[in-house]
């Protein structure tokens, strides 16, 4: 650390330079976040001191708090509703877990996931203790029930299903999970961390949320469709016995009691989540998603015609486009072209999220790019 302090005008000479060496997002097709909305980027930074580990001294951002719970039970089907806002779907999907396995006291605990979860699964083995068994998926990258139910054992606590995988943007049968937790008195955790904010919004009606008898837990994230600011994701339990499992008390602290795996915690990304829900309403999400879906069948329709199909048809804003060799063209789009899209592991893909931050103009600047990368 330097020992003088360095003026305003030095300080803001590196940063400006390091800002300019970030993405704008122009040209990135490979992220589930965007520009936060211009309400939440205000209402964040009102409220920036804001500190939600220690709620009784911010009882006005813990109040908004409750509201951006209580309006994301409302989307998701859910007659009561509890839960925080945690840091993103990680924290969202080991807090579901560990409130799992602090409620079955299993000395041995398994989960079933589908093999499309997100790698945020992968973590909890290690920080929980709990087996994460994978499910196999059919031919849609759906999870296949055949081999859920087939890994649900006695040490079995929990199963997990996927709304918006964040390879493919798919949806798992998730009222035959609900049915099969219910069946085997399981919990259920629904990770839509991205689809969250994009399926309630959708034409097409997809069962996935607490209007199915078997969902315990939901992870969605504003910090991704829901144009809020980072870090924010919302957890919600059904029952509230299943969120006390989280509870530690909080000796020293204005209160006497945390569920959330941080201590202290951001009361501006919980404002910014406020202030976009209220301000857009169904409504405004709605027009969201249109656009984006508008994006999705542009470029879905722009591949076909320079033969290019997709491994699936899209449900939700990603697309996971059928390539051959596609590590060698996301290197070129990369590295010549500029283009940030990712790949899918199994089989090998491109994956593509059309995200509100991008323009017709985007997609076919890089439908073009793609064409020429394609016929070299
Ligand atoms: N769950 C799903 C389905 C995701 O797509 C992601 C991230 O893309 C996560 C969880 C993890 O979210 P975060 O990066 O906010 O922790």
């Amino acid at each position: 650390m330097n020992e003088k302090g360095l003026t305003e005008q030095e300080i803001f000479t590196f940063l400006n330079k390091a800002r300019k060496r970030d993405t704008t997002y122009k040209r990135v097709f490979s992220s589930m976040c965007t520009h936060p909305h211009e309400i939440a980027v205000t209402a964040h930074m009102q409220f920036i001191e804001s500190n939600l580990g220690d709620f009784g001294l911010f009882p006005g951002t813990y109040d908004l708090e409750n509201e951006v719970i209580s309006m994301m039970g409302n989307l998701l089907h859910a007659s009561s509703v509890h839960g925080y806002i945690t840091t993103g779907g990680t924290e969202s999907n080991i807090q579901a877990l560990r409130a799992i396995r602090n409620a079955s006291r299993i000395s041995k605990p398994n989960v079933v996931v589908p093999e499309s979860a997100h790698f945020s699964f992968d973590k909890i083995t290690n920080i929980l203790g709990i087996e994460i068994k994978k499910a196999a998926l059919d031919n849609e990258f759906k999870v296949d029930m055949d081999s859920m139910r087939k890994l649900v054992d006695v040490n079995t606590i929990g199963l997990v299903s996927i709304a918006g995988s964040t390879e493919f943007g798919q949806i798992d049968p998730i009222d035959e999970i609900s049915e099969l937790a219910v069946e085997k008195d399981l919990f259920l955790h629904v990770d839509a961390a991205f689809g969250g904010f994009v399926i309630p919004f959708l034409e097409k009606k997809y069962p996935f949320d607490f209007s199915l008898e078997g969902v315990s837990t939901m992870a969605l994230d504003p910090h991704k469709m829901g144009l809020g600011t980072i870090p924010s994701g919302g957890l919600l339990f059904r029952d509230i016995d299943l969120m006390h499992q989280l509870q530690t008390h909080t000796p020293y602290l204005t209160i006497d009691t945390q569920y959330s795996l941080t201590g202290t915690r951001s009361g501006a990304a919980v404002a910014a989540a406020y202030a976009v829900m209220k301000h857009l309403g169904k409504e405004g999400y709605r027009r969201i998603i249109k656009q984006c879906m508008t994006f999705t069948e542009e470029l879905v329709n722009g591949a076909a015609e320079i033969g290019i199909g997709t491994l699936i048809e899209p449900i939700m804003n990603v697309v996971a486009l059928d390539v051959p060799d596609a590590d060698n063209v996301r290197k070129k789009l990369r590295e010549e072209y500029k283009w940030e899209v990712s790949i899918i592991r199994k089989p090998r893909a491109l994956r593509l999220v059309l995200m509100p931050h991008l323009t017709n103009e985007n997609i076919n600047e890089f439908l073009q790019d793609l064409k020429t990368v394609v016929h070299e």
